[in-house]
């Protein structure tokens, strides 16, 4: 099966709190080993933004992960390679294609030349915001719920420009309005669920989840317990009930996977990124044809970033 996953903290996790482990083992939820059944595999993986860390501390800290996930495509060759452009996006035989994202636009330093260096690095995905605020805008947990600041609006004009896809999983409701009124290229949520299933701040209300299918953009469904579940006893068949909630707002051609593996607790009968093989028979046997479980699962991922990062 091939696999599309707009989020993953494997990178942040081996590099910080894991001493620098390799790919080959991962982190807790993925790993090249264990992904490695998978067919056309294309991962997202966060440079994870700590809300503490603000300017030089930001940027040592961006490097420090970004240096990491370098080191991998050079330690393993066939298996792990960064995509930069519309030739290593298409399938070029190797096992994981990583596309890298920031999640916090802290690594920005509030320095606009930033943005074209974090895409000179091969950054083609910023979440603004992590939960408090930054010099882009304010998170959800942020105290105001203010929108993007003066800077965080130049920076998704630029990111447009350039070619970064701009998400607003983590923004505040302010800054999701903000984003959809600056943005002329469709947004993301790149790991964020159905708010009316879930009420949980870092979850999307219908109204938002109809603006990102109107415009074509893309909503990841995350596999995080409290994202899934107000008591958190969350299993795999709360991933299919928000899934199922998504489709009935219209979001066959935006729904994709945003599992968030290694950045949170997943669902109990779930062990990482093995249990997708899973997760793909239940989406079978809901009331979904062959053809739109591939396009949850890796289609409309691989389509939007064919057509707005990747361009030919
Ligand atoms: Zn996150």
């Amino acid at each position: 099966m091939d696999l599309f996953d707009l989020h993953c903290d494997t990178a942040f996790e081996c590099a910080t709190r894991l001493n620098g482990r390799d790919f080959r083992e991962g982190a807790w939820h993925l790993s090249l080993e264990r992904g490695s059944y998978l067919e056309n595999w294309r991962q997202v993986f966060a440079v994870f933004m700590p809300d503490e860390y603000r300017g030089r501390d930001a940027v040592r800290h961006y490097e420090k992960v970004r240096d990491y996930i370098y080191r991998q495509a050079k330690l393993f060759p066939g298996e792990f390679e960064i995509v930069r452009n519309a030739a290593s996006f298409r399938d070029t035989g190797t096992k994981c294609r990583a596309i890298i994202s920031v999640e916090g636009g802290s690594a920005l330093a509030g320095d606009p030349a930033r943005v074209q260096l974090l895409y000179n690095n091969g950054v083609r995905l910023i979440t603004l915001t992590w939960n408090d605020s930054n010099e882009l805008g304010d998170g959800v947990r942020a105290e105001k719920g203010r929108g993007l600041t003066a800077f965080g609006r130049n920076a998704v004009r630029e990111m447009n420009r350039l070619g970064i896809a701009v998400d607003v999983s983590h923004l505040s409701d302010a800054g999701f309005y903000d984003v959809a009124e600056i943005s002329e290229v469709p947004f993301v949520a790149s790991h964020s669920n159905a708010r009316r299933l879930c009420a949980n701040a870092r979850n999307l209300t219908d109204e938002m989840i109809g603006v990102i299918n109107s415009r074509g953009g893309l909503i990841g469904l995350n596999f995080c317990v409290s994202f899934l579940r107000a008591d958190e006893n969350a299993g795999m068949t709360d991933i299919l009930r928000h899934a199922e909630y998504l489709l009935s707002l219209g979001s066959e051609n935006s729904l994709c996977m945003g599992s968030d593996f290694d950045g949170c607790d997943i669902p109990q009968d779930m062990s990482g990124i093995e249990s997708m093989e899973e997760l793909y028979e239940h989406f079978l046997r809901l009331n979904c044809s062959e053809d739109l479980v591939k396009k949850i699962f890796s289609r409309n991922a691989e389509n939007y970033f064919r057509k707005y990062i990747f361009e030919e």
